[in-house]
């Protein structure tokens, strides 16, 4: 296994950058997702250390190896990388078994028959795919399909597994069964993932640090829990769990700490800023409550099951979204108070 290591990476293409001085660190055995909206460069990011597209600047090293200078013109190609690929194609050979997939990648290597036959066993056994061994590609489903896929790369002992949205063609259910199977498959052979999405459920769930890039940089780099709950950036703050955002008007520092006027009301915020500008507001920093000045009008209220989402308007204007335990009607005036959002700067 390995870690991973880019400096100021970019790439153009024509002139035009979708790779914008990329420098990030993936320790060896971390689960990486690189999350963001479509066209900001998740797959080029991914297609250059895979070694399908060189660098037009920087540099990258996969453990002790530099794969990578555009300066030095080093370029290892992707057969020699000791990568494993998983995409969202599956890229199985149609006319090869379950079993003979998994292998294949051994007989290419010349592996003995015997040690071919351990091998292609432990990961069938760990993709739980024993079953369906002798069966065609065409046999299977789509999920079974993707485990072919990771089984393939389980034989190869890559140093680091690299996905391209590997589960965009399944339906909503099998994914949620699937991000346990690359769950499983990550704390099972503890490989360097890499794993690209523009699903922030799936990222949230999977990752233990998420990438999120816009326009060809990467904007923050955290934990799932920092992105959400500590955002560093006006895209993040917006892009990751829908948040709110919205401008502060003061900063002052009351007696139990930072505190924000914001909609015209005073609120204790957190922060790691001295004069940060902004709130995100989450569902959970809004509640109704009765005797508060500051009011909102019900704009929709939607189901989700056990509790009600409210898109709220606030008498400035401003939307915001709470989460209520029981129905109010479009249309109904409630009172708000916000608990302690996280505050940032944006400059
Ligand atoms: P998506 O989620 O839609 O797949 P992405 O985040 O993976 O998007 P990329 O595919 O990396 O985005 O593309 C980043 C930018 O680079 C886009 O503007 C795209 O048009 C451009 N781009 C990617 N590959 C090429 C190429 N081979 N030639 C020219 N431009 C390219």
């Amino acid at each position: 296994m390995a870690d991973i290591e880019l400096q100021a990476v970019e790439k153009h293409f024509d002139g035009v950058a979708a790779l914008r001085s990329v420098t990030a660190s993936i320790q060896d055995g971390e689960f990486v997702a690189l999350l963001g909206p479509s066209g900001c460069g998740k797959s080029t990011l991914l297609r250059v250390l895979a070694g399908f597209e060189a660098p037009t600047r920087g540099q990258i090293r996969i453990g002790a190896r530099e794969v990578a200078n555009a300066e030095t013109g080093q370029a290892i190609p992707p057969e020699a990388r000791n990568i494993g690929f998983v995409f969202q194609s599956y890229a199985l050979w149609p006319h090869m078994s379950v079993r003979r997939n998994v292998s294949y990648p051994l007989e290419v290597r010349g592996l003995t028959k015997v040690a071919r036959v351990a091998r292609t066993d432990a990961a069938l056994a760990a993709t739980g795919l024993m079953p369906f061994a002798d069966r065609m590609p065409a046999d299977l489903s789509g999920g079974q399909r993707q485990r072919v896929a990771l089984a393939r790369c389980l034989v190869s002992d890559p140093a680091a597994v690299l996905l391209d949205e590997p589960l965009a063609n399944l339906d909503v259910a099998l994914r949620s069964s699937m991000q346990a199977v690359f769950s499983d498959f990550h704390t099972r052979t503890g490989a360097t993932m890499v794993y690209v999405t523009h699903d922030q459920a799936e990222a949230m769930a999977m990752a233990d640090r998420i990438a999120v890039m816009s326009d060809g940089e990467i904007v923050q780099f955290d934990t799932p829990e920092k992105l959400y709950n500590q955002p560093d950036n006006l895209f993040v703050a917006s892009f990751v769990g829908e948040g709110t955002v919205l401008p502060i008007e003061a900063v002052t520092i009351g007696q139990v700490g930072m505190e924000a006027q914001v909609l015209g009301s005073r609120i204790a915020i957190t922060s790691q800023d001295e004069n940060p500008n902004l709130i995100c507001l989450r569902p959970e920093n809004i509640s109704i409550c009765e005797t508060s000045d500051l009011r909102a009008q019900v704009v929709r209220a939607t189901y989700l099951g056990g509790t009600y989402r409210l898109d709220l308007q606030t008498n400035s204007g401003a939307m915001v979204v709470a989460h209520a335990r029981q129905r109010h009607a479009e249309g109904t005036q409630l009172g708000l108070s916000i608990s302690n959002p996280w505050a940032f700067t944006e400059v």
